[in-house]
């Protein structure tokens, strides 16, 4: 073996990471986890290449109310241990916002990091916890080269018309434009479409990433088209605590009329609203099929609805729809969700074959069903390894120096 790559994806609640081994095509993760509920109360988990449980060791107490960065810190020393004698060769992160000009994976040099910390206004849950996961890894191993895979990167492929606001044409040259998100999620299904569609995958996709953070990528030729994100995580689809799509003059309600601050707004639309603010009892969609709370339920409609709504108001980009994808923690495991959802749609002939649905089975369309309708786990670290592999496909580290030399050379346009 060559050695390994690391991948870290530290989300708003989660820190997911994988071991990957390096210098070959990307195979299955040597061993992958997650540490989640953060904020609250952490829970470590991980898994070997069989799938057997890992001894979590240290990690099996973490302080409630553990922040990204102790977290980190805790999590570096376990891996170590895990991967003891292979070389860690490079260091893999899902990057949440890479602006106008990162298209694709960069080797991170102080310039690049430079770079995207002029991004966390723009991203202000999730940039900065993956900056801090990068700097973390720089102070735990300075030489070993780290990359970054941005969410934004996949949909700079997006229709012209679909990444506009109709604002004046100066805030457009500026950037002030849809950038969309998930970007790694929906790379990976679009990689894995053809495996369930054959030559299907290419026509006129949705994928509904619906997890704590949820969004819709409409797909054509697997290639984002459009997408219900836009200049922040904040657009869209209800979340777990965000708003989603909100009439811009609430905003302005807020401020004139109530005297709100712009960080009073921010907290109330980043981690206030959505799942949370409307049950007034959890972000968490599990807790809230539990409820029997009305406002709970209440909670679960409106999700399903403003999900069906951003889905059909997707559909004029790519001109109808040849399948659906429903993906992440909700996508996956909800089939009342998905169930609610796709009763909204039936006017487009999509019906649901509910013991498949209620499996959480691969293929949960019915008979009927006018276009397939898939459940789909995502795996962003899988796309993380391959861009590590794309970029040292030797699997050898270059040196910093050399590294930084690379990275030097691009253009952000700032
Ligand atoms: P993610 O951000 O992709 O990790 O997804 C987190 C969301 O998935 C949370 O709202 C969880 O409650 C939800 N989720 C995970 N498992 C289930 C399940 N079995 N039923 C309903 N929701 C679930």
């Amino acid at each position: 073996m060559k050695g390994v790559f690391l991948i870290l994806n530290a989300g708003s609640s989660s820190l997911k990471f994988a071991v990957h081994e390096a210098g070959s095509p990307v195979t299955p993760p040597l061993l992958r986890g997650k540490i989640s509920g953060l904020g609250t109360t952490p829970v470590f988990s991980a898994q070997d290449n069989s799938g057997a449980d890992i001894d979590p060791g240290a990690l099996a107490a973490l302080e409630p109310d553990s922040n990204h960065e102790t977290l980190i810190a805790d999590l570096l020393p376990w891996l170590a241990s895990r991967i003891r004698g292979q070389p860690l060769v490079a260091v893999g992160h899902r990057v949440v916002h890479g602006g106008q000009h990162f298209d694709a994976p960069v080797l991170i040099s102080p310039e690049v990091l430079r770079q995207l910390d002029t991004f966390v206004p723009l991203a202000p849950l999730h940039q900065p916890h993956n900056l801090a996961a990068i700097r973390a890894v720089a102070k735990w191993q300075p030489a070993i080269p780290q990359i970054a895979c941005f969410d934004t990167s996949f949909h700079r492929s997006q229709n012209r018309l679909a990444e506009l606001f109709a604002l004046p044409r100066d805030l457009t040259n500026a950037g002030v434009v849809r950038y969309g998100f998930h970007g790694l999620s929906y790379e990976y299904i679009a990689s894995i479409l053809p495996d369930h569609l054959g030559e299907r995958a290419s026509g006129r996709m949705i994928v509904a990433h619906l997890g704590n953070g949820s969004s819709i990528c409409a797909l054509k030729d697997r290639k984002s088209a459009a997408t219900s994100m836009g200049f922040t995580a904040l657009d869209g689809l209800m979340m777990g605590c965000r708003c989603g799509t909100l009439d811009p003059g609430v905003i302005l309600y807020l401020m004139q009329a109530k005297g709100m601050t712009a960080p009073v707004i921010e907290a109330l639309l980043y981690t206030q609203s959505g799942l949370l603010g409307v049950s007034g009892i959890s972000n968490d969609m599990h807790v809230l099929q539990d409820s029997d709370s009305p406002h709970a339920k209440e909670a679960i409609d409106l999700y399903c609805y403003r999900a069906a709504c951003g889905l059909a108001g997707l559909l004029p980009s790519i001109g109808g729809l040849d399948g659906i994808v429903f993906t992440a923690g909700i996508g996956e495991n909800s089939a009342l969700v998905r169930r609610l959802i796709c009763g909204h749609l039936s006017w487009l002939g999509i019906s649901l074959n509910d013991d498949a649905n209620d499996r959480n089975a691969t293929a949960i369309g019915s008979t009927q069903s006018k276009v397939p309708v898939l459940v789909l786990p995502t795996n962003e670290e899988v796309i993380v390894a391959r861009a590590c592999h794309a970029l040292l496909p030797d699997g050898r580290a270059q040196r910093p120096q050399e590294q930084y030399e690379n990275t030097a050379q691009i253009d952000t346009g700032q």
